[in-house]
């Protein structure tokens, strides 16, 4: 039980925040483009405290991960619930990114909207995003490519698995260690499972205190956003943007109330309204992992779904199910094809498709997690990756979108498994 009345209010704060950095980012660029004291404000204030919410929200997120992670399995009692409900898990998301990725390659298909764009100003957005992008593009050619990256999925050293926030190697070291608690049933590790639930609890309490400083931050987020990129960059890749906008918008109101309304028997309506904390917290931070404790939270408190299941499809969801994500790489990997004429065969875009499946899982849920995987990418079917910076000063803004795409589609899925899951009933909850 977290305390129900403050968290209506933060809503309307984070609103309030969101609304107030917005307007006064735009004020700014608009009467004092170039000056330099919004540069002061930018480095000195709205920037740190940004940094620093994130930073607290990072800090938390292994041991909630892990915590997390390891009582949910604990808690499905015996390795054969686990198998169904981890089964349940890949299969739902290997379908709903497939239907994800399908939309967004389609739509590029249709619009094109790598071929709208002006000349002079690619030339000159591409030259305000070269420096970016050369660092994204070092960045992932240091993490190699292929099946060095599965192979390190299994960590060699757990802390230093966890000092690197290697949170896909820290979700497996998690899985295995839960398995193994699983299986030894003894007076001691009912002791040490207690112990880690208390971590969780922890986790969550103190996430509770960084939340509410959730409108303060949001409001550095939206001016440093407007003041230094005003509008004109949005209109500038209009059509980059609208393609990225309409495909994560199809997901959200179409395939998601499809899968709500037929398969798990839940009205879209109300799903909306009670996952709405989560869905505000996600647009604000651009992260999953940020928000994970928050969806925890609107699962347990608002939706009222099992709590194994819940956890379990959250935790592993927030890194592993990401909808937005999946379709944003594909879209930008089509629309810079286009952009630099080159020419993908139909073989070529399943190949786009299949990776951007993968990518869904792959990518980290952090602000600009896509970036490196989409340089990857590009590389890999021979586009330029330097291209990428074309999209750096829309990215943040996207970011926020997908990232509401990511969180929300986490939360249907962990409806539509919960309601998949009759087999499994909930456990007694522990003294709460
Ligand atoms: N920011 C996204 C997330 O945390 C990842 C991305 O960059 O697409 O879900």
């Amino acid at each position: 039980g977290a305390a129900p009345t403050g968290h209506g209010k933060l809503q309307w704060r984070i609103l309030i925040g969101f609304v107030g950095g917005l307007v006064a980012g735009l004020l700014a660029y608009t009467f004092a483009r170039d000056a330099a004291w919004i540069e002061t404000i930018v480095t000195y204030v709205t920037n740190p405290i940004g940094q620093i919410f994130l930073r607290l929200l990072f800090m938390l997120v292994i041991p909630l991960l892990f915590s997390a992670l390891v009582v949910g399995i604990a808690e499905m009692g015996e390795v054969k619930s686990l198998g169904k409900v981890g089964l349940r898990t890949l299969l739902y998301t290997v379908v709903v990114s497939s239907i994800a990725v399908a939309i967004s390659i389609t739509l590029v298909n249709l619009i094109k909207p790598g071929e709208g764009i002006d000349p002079a100003a690619a030339a000159e957005l591409l030259a305000e995003g070269a420096e970016g992008a050369s660092s994204i593009v070092r960045a992932s050619a240091e993490s190699q490519a292929g099946v060095n990256q599965v192979i390190a999925i299994v960590p060699s050293n757990v802390i230093a698995a966890m000092s690197s926030n290697d949170i896909l190697a820290v979700m497996f070291f998690a899985l295995f260690f839960g398995i193994g608690l699983l299986l030894v049933q003894t007076r001691r590790t009912e002791t040490l499972k207690d112990a880690i639930e208390g971590v969780f609890e922890v986790a969550m309490k103190l996430i509770g205190f960084v939340i509410q400083l959730a409108p303060i931050a949001i409001f550095c987020f939206m001016f440093n956003l407007t003041a230094q990129f005003g509008w004109d960059l949005l209109f500038k890749l209009a059509a980059f943007v609208g393609v990225v906008l309409l495909a994560l918008g199809i997901q959200m109101f179409g395939v998601f109330p499809a899968i709500l309304k037929f398969v798990a028997r839940k009205s879209p309506v109300a799903f909306f309204s009670e996952t709405r904390e989560a869905s505000v917290m996600a647009f604000s931070t651009a992260s999953s992992n940020a928000t994970l404790p928050t969806a925890l939270r609107v699962a347990d408190a608002e939706l009222g779904l099992p709590r194994r299941i819940a956890r379990f499809v959250l935790t592993i969801g927030a890194t592993a199910n990401q909808n937005g994500t999946a379709m944003f790489e594909g879209v930008t990997v089509l629309f810079l094809a286009q952009f630099f004429g080159v020419d993908l065969s139909l073989m070529d875009q399943a190949f786009v498709m299949l990776i951007c499946i993968l990518a869904g899982i792959g990518t980290a849920g952090v602000p600009g997690g896509s970036l490196p995987v989409i340089a990857l990418i590009l590389a890999g079917v021979g586009v330029d990756p330097a291209g990428i910076g074309l999209i750096l000063g829309v990215d943040r803004f996207l970011d926020m979108c997908r990232t509401t795409l990511n969180v929300v589609g986490d939360l249907v899925a962990a409806q539509t498994i919960s309601a998949l899951s009759p087999d499994l009933p909930e456990v007694e909850a522990p003294s709460a």
